[in-house]
């Protein structure tokens, strides 16, 4: 038998991060965990490098490095600790690691993500950021490598599973007409509209169907989370944003769906469970057990569709335009939203004035080409400086 993939998860102690060493763990003849990271949670990093053994753990400062360092050589472990982000790009790009599952949360993914793609590592991204920020030249670089680029995110991983294997040709030269997007519409569809003025991040971060990380929770409820996903459609299966249409499904058992030219429309359905986009992508083509329970239809019983109303959810609509914008403003888009949700999430300000710091930002930033890395953080530094003058103006 071959040796068991080498496994490098960015981001491990968080909620997809967890999920992977869950399906990595039912599989110890297939994959080994090669390197983890963690931000703050280290307790629970250290608990996972008691159980993974992993070669590397990747914390963010030297301050903390040492400490961990003595942990794990009292376990009896001889895990290296590294530090920061040269430290996630070193475990990302290692010559032993076959795959890397990008689960950072936000911009801070971008650089290690880029870093396995460089290296020419399957990607299984979940980092949906990374993409959003710098998706013509991470594309380009996956072009450059022949990176495997595998997608996470259950709509996308749906998409992919449905995507005839030749995509890359030209969606209209393989006869997709379009992408339906699903969106569960998150804890506010029904809310009436003069109580969303009122809402905390409890409410926000109380997702009716998936248990997430607290900044996608809140991009749930604003759609900004479908905002970014119809962004990362784009790239991922080189399709025109009007050609990404999004559909409220309340159920979640549809993850997405593709429309052909013949009139068939092919969709992926499963249980709300990250285990089974990420089982996927780990074992693709093949297939593997990831621990989710079979879908009983009977007890689902029926499923709904809707269309997104814009005036709920400005989010979805300053995503769309852009989507439709292009060159910088997704990233200034994604720069925006990361400060106002951050800011939110501490209580600094009130679930409908995200959407206006982001309309803000977009609108005193003009849009400018990105032709390298450091464009890119150009663009989203000065959309987080017009943030945060916004918060200042403010008082917050
Ligand atoms: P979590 O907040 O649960 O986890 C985020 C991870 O990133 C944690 O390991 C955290 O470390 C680490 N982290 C946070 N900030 C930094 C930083 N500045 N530098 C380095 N590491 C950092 O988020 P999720 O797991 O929910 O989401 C991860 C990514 O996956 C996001 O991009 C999200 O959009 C995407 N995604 C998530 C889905 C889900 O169901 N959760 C579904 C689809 C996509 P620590 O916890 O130690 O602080
Ligand atoms: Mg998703």
């Amino acid at each position: 038998m071959s040796r068991p993939q080498q496994i490098t998860v960015l981001g491990a102690t968080g909620s997809i991060g967890l999920s992977t060493l869950d399906v990595i763990g039912r599989h110890p003849e297939r994959y080994q965990v090669f390197a983890l990271s963690g931000f703050t949670r280290l307790s629970e990093l250290l608990a996972l490098c008691i159980r993974h053994a992993p070669r590397f753990a990747v914390v963010p400062e030297a301050a903390v490095a040492q400490g961990l360092q003595d942990d794990l050589r009292a376990a009896g472990l001889q895990t290296r600790v590294l530090v920061g982000e040269e430290g996630l790009c070193q475990v990302a790009s290692d010559p032993e690691v076959d795959a890397v599952m990008a689960a950072i949360v936000g911009a801070a993914g971008l650089r290690p993500t880029l870093a396995a793609v460089e290296a020419g590592k399957k990607i299984l991204l979940a980092n949906k950021e990374a993409l959003v920020m710098s998706g013509a030249l991470f594309m380009q670089a996956v072009r450059k490598s022949g990176s495997v680029l595998l997608p996470i995110d259950s709509e996308h991983n749906a998409i992919f599973q449905c995507m005839p294997r030749d995509f890359s040709r030209g969606l209209g030269v393989v006869g997709v007409r379009r992408i339906l997007l699903t969106a569960s519409g998150g804890p506010f569809r029904q809310t009436p509209l003069e109580e969303l003025v009122h809402v905390t991040p409890e409410q926000a971060c109380a997702h009716p169907n998936w248990s997430m990380g607290r900044k996608i929770s809140v991009d749930s409820a604003s759609m900004m989370n479908k905002g970014l996903e119809l962004i990362e459609a784009c790239w991922l299966f080189d399709a025109r944003p009007s050609q990404v249409e999004v559909v409220i499904h309340p159920q979640s058992v549809i993850h997405s769906l593709v429309d052909y030219v013949d009139g068939s429309v092919l969709a992926q359905l499963g249980n709300p469970d990250m285990r089974t986009p990420i089982a996927n992508a780990l074992a693709w083509p093949e297939r593997i057990d990831s621990g989710v329970a079979p879908l009983d239809l009977f007890a689902i019983a029926r499923l709904d569709f809707q269309a997104p109303d814009e005036q709920r959810f400005p989010c979805l609509r300053l995503a769309r335009q852009a989507a439709e914008a292009g060159d910088s403003a997704p990233a200034m888009l994604n720069a925006a939203n990361e400060v106002a949700v951050a800011a939110f999430l501490d209580g600094r300000v009130r679930y409908l004035e995200i959407a206006s710091i982001i309309e803000e930002v977009l609108n005193l930033q003009a849009v400018v080409s990105l032709d390298d890395l450091d464009a890119v953080f150009t663009v989203d530094a000065r959309a987080r400086e017009l943030a945060g003058q916004w918060l200042r103006r403010h008082g917050r």
